[in-house]
């Protein structure tokens, strides 16, 4: 077959893999004029890690990893109230578990890719026309070409799924909280392998030391403490950055003055993707697009990637026949996405509790973790996957 991928994420180029491997003809459509770098740090753990080993491209990736030892929670003060040491997490993932920016991910397999697999930078999907045997898509830039299948693996606010399915607002199901990420260079004070964390009631911020002496700083607000619009450019979003996080005490103002100097701020609701169906005709979904869990369930990337590899294998089995592959697909993997989604959301309440006894309680808790049986008990469900990777015959 002939299949159009939008997005060269992890989804995407997951994706591709396996379609390649199977000997299909695939083209990759990336908005970005190249595979982007940098990104904030995420956790591969669970099924993504094994879709990762039966790919290969563990050795890739592992080149690529962080060393971060330990989670380190402080009060305003920067007292240390709790927090414990990532081993805890790896010994829990039966040491399977790899920190890794997500650009690296989508890097390192893109790597892997061979020679069939063609990619357009600088360009997007943005007309798609189907019939009951072909599909044709338009492009911003390129010229019209026809495919047999076309793949939503652009994110959170995906165009495929706009041009397929419908207005995001049906999709986008809110957690009630807002994100922002950015880098900065040389920032000081900073300790190599250590990710340091305070918390406020609904407020949540971190910064964790990256390569080439950047440092990454992820906050999490509950919406209530952004006043007025949603802001939509840089100057607006580090004055509503400003404006949220400027009493919490610690290194806040340092680091809102560094702030200053950068012009990309990542700034985005957190939101899940909650979908009835994920394929319609000759169009599927995959990853984010399909079924964001966000950045609580902390496994996107895993679970983009297995995703994929579904996908792909349930394609290959059914030799043609779409409909018969996209119904397994669906079914093999929405229960386990809605669990996870359902999973995600509870935790909203532990990762920026609203009281001050809420975020007491969550440091209390971390502390827990450095002693026998706890991480089990508290995390142990959070890092386990309640469902079986199909074997496809190759
Ligand atoms: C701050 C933060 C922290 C996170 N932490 C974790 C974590 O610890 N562990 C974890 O597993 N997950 C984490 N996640 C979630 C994880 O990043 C996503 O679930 C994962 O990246 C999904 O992969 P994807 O390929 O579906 O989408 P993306 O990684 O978003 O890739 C989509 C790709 O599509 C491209 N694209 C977008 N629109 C278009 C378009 N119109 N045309 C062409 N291309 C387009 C984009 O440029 C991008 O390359 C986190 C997310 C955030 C925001």
């Amino acid at each position: 077959m002939r299949v159009a991928i939008n997005g060269a994420g992890i989804a995407g180029t997951a994706l591709a893999w396996w379609l390649r491997r199977y000997g299909h003809e695939v083209l990759l459509v990336e908005q970005a004029p190249a595979l982007r770098s940098g990104g904030y740090l995420l956790d591969l753990w669970g099924i993504g890690y094994d879709v990762a080993e039966k790919m290969g491209v563990l050795p890739r990736l592992q080149e690529s990893q962080y060393h971060v030892e330990e989670l380190r929670i402080v009060d305003r003060q920067g007292r240390v109230c709790g927090g414990y040491p990532t081993s805890v997490l790896s010994r829990l993932a039966k040491d399977r578990l790899l920190a890794i920016a997500r650009s690296d991910i989508a890097a390192g397999i893109h790597g892997a890719l061979d020679r069939g697999v063609e990619t357009i930078f600088g360009d997007s999907i943005c007309a798609i026309e189907q019939d009951e045997s072909r599909v044709m898509i338009g492009f911003e830039h390129a010229p019209t070409r026809e495919v047999d299948l076309v793949v939503g693996a652009d994110g959170l606010r995906s165009r495929v799924r706009a041009l397929a399915f419908g207005a995001e607002s049906k999709f986008d199901y809110a957690l009630g909280c807002h994100v922002a990420a950015f880098e900065l260079p040389g920032y000081r004070p900073r300790e190599d392998s250590v990710a340091m964390i305070h918390g406020a009631p609904g407020r949540y911020i971190s910064n964790i030391p990256l390569r080439e002496d950047r440092t990454l700083v992820f906050a999490v607000f509950r919406d209530k403490c952004l006043i007025g619009e949603v802001p939509s450019n840089a100057s607006e979003r580090k004055a509503a950055l400003r404006a949220i996080f400027a009493d919490m005490g610690w290194e806040c103002p340092r680091i809102l003055s560094a702030m200053a100097e950068i012009d990309e701020i990542y700034f985005d609701s957190v939101s899940q993707i909650r979908m009835e169906r994920w394929t319609h005709g000759r169009v599927a979904l995959v990853g984010d697009a399909a079924a964001c869990p966000s950045l609580i369930a902390g496994e996107g990337a895993g679970l983009a990637m297995a995703e994929a590899y579904v996908l792909a294998g349930e394609i290959h089995t059914s030799r043609g026949n779409l409909a018969a592959a996209f119904s397994r697909y669906e079914e093999r993997l929405k229960p386990f996405l809605t669990r996870k989604q359902k999973a995600a959301e509870k935790m909203v309440g532990a990762f920026v509790p609203n009281s001050a006894f809420g975020v007491a309680a969550r440091n209390f808790a971390t502390r827990l973790m450095r002693l026998p049986i706890f991480p089990e008990l508290l995390m142990g469900r959070y890092l386990s996957d309640d469902v079986e990777l199909p074997e496809y015959a190759t």
